[in-house]
């Protein structure tokens, strides 16, 4: 991690203990009980003597975030630069015929190149039937299947970014990294259908 990732992850971790002392007052306040409003001085103490890593680190989902520290001996996001996401998502066949090149099936970002996005829209339903399905990449779901991948704006969506709730910058879908509409949430399910993946509530 680099310095300037480490004095990030402390200055997030004041934050944090910050506004979890102060919802804790709101919350005591609101339930009628007479608390002392925080005026952070245990914060402002380990901070001012170096101990501010002693501070609870962030919850671990919220280091998904792009370009966020990475909590020590944790994996780097799924999707991300530069091995996890590229070619080997390659591959599906589709009907759609927008996509010149290798990608096909909307389920590729093709170059892999770019920054890690993560969907914070994703259908939690979705990712869930497509991580439990244990396919590690699009491409291995789709399995060379035909399926017609939704689109929006006249483009195909991107399957990466709605079942593993992240993708790259650099991906040819990028322009549709953004919240799916119900119907399109619908379609990629029904995508799901046909590659096999239970529903489990159909
Ligand atoms: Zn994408």
């Amino acid at each position: 991690m680099s310095n300037a990732n480490l004095g990030m992850d402390v200055v997030c971790r004041v934050m944090f203990n910050m506004q979890q002392d102060y919802m804790s007052w709101v919350r005591s306040t609101s339930n009628g009980v007479t608390a002392a409003v925080p005026d952070f001085q245990r914060l402002i103490n380990l901070v001012d003597t170096h101990r501010a890593s002693c501070l609870a680190a962030l919850p671990s989902s919220w280091y998904m975030v792009p370009g966020a520290p990475v909590p020590a001996g944790a994996a780097p996001p799924a999707g991300g630069p530069p091995a996890g996401g590229g070619p080997a998502q390659a591959g599906g066949g589709s009907g759609g015929g927008d996509s010149g090149g290798s990608g096909g099936a909307g389920g590729s970002n093709g170059s892999g190149r770019g920054a890690p996005v993560v969907n914070a829209a994703v259908d939690p339903v979705l990712k869930r039937r497509y991580d439990a399905s244990g396919h590690t990449s699009i491409g291995s779901l789709l399995g060379g299947r035909s399926v017609t991948v939704p689109k929006r704006g006249g483009k195909d969506i991107c399957l990466t970014w709605a079942l593993r709730g992240s993708c790259n910058s650099g991906c040819k879908r990028a322009d549709n990294h953004v919240r799916y509409s119900v119907t399109i949430n619908r379609a990629i399910g029904t995508i799901l259908n046909e590659c096999g993946v239970p529903n489990p509530q159909p």
